[in-house]
């Protein structure tokens, strides 16, 4: 079955999956985000998100029970409300629109960019979710199915994740450093590409 409408029907099967995977990926990856951080910010990505990502496991399985626009504007509310920076209201949007939009990737990114007043380029989580937004609307335009579809995003993921690491930030922290942030990745388009990676490979287990 082609991407778009799998996801759709998937969604209540796989959610709670989806959820555990992101709960997940941020414990394991607390400190790694905090070390990019360190590098060219304040060095509290890791437990900005972790925060965040512990209070969505506290209420995993009232989460795991809404259908899924429900379940990300949820989610975004809580990360709005426990996590602190910059991140917290940026994730938070995307989750927050995306679930007002019926699951969009365009209105999530759309509310980014606007929170954030940035756009791709400015080594910031855009240049992960910008290229994941792209690349799903091709795979979905191709009429693909699922699993390609996600191999298409998690691979956009990757490459946009590497793409921040010769730019120099205009947006954030890491703008205060200039040429300095130049060599290092952003850690929230690490963050991003973990979470890319980690919903795209819960979605494909179990898909033919
Ligand atoms: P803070 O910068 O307040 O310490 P975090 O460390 O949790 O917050 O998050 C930093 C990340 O937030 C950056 O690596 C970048 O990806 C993202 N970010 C910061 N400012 C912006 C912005 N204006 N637009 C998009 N993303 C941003
Ligand atoms: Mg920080």
């Amino acid at each position: 079955m082609i991407a778009e409408a799998r996801v759709v029907q998937a969604a209540d099967e796989v959610l709670p999956r989806v959820i555990d995977a992101a709960i997940e990926v941020i414990a394991n990856n607390t400190d790694l985000l905090g070390d990019l951080d360190r590098a060219i910010g304040d060095g509290d990505h890791g437990v900005n998100m972790l925060r965040g990502f512990s209070a969505i496991a506290a209420q995993r399985d009232e989460l795991a029970a809404l259908p899924l626009p429900a379940v990300l504007e949820a989610m975004g509310k809580i990360l709005v409300m426990n996590v602190g920076g910059a991140s917290g209201p940026l994730y938070g949007s995307l989750l927050m629109a995306m679930g007002k939009a019926g699951g969009s990737i365009d209105a999530g990114v759309a509310a980014v960019k606007k929170r954030g007043k940035s756009d791709r380029g400015e080594k910031t989580m855009l240049d992960v979710l910008i290229p994941v937004q792209i690349a799903w609307a091709d795979a979905c335009k191709e009429c693909l199915p699922l699993v390609q579809a996600l191999e298409r995003v998690k691979q956009a993921a990757k490459d946009g994740l590497e793409s921040t690491r010769p730019l120099k930030a205009t947006k954030g922290r890491a703008a205060f450093l200039g040429e300095r942030s130049i060599g290092h990745l952003d850690p929230g388009a690490y963050s991003s590409f973990l979470l890319v990676d980690a919903i795209c490979g819960a979605y494909s287990k179990d898909e033919p």
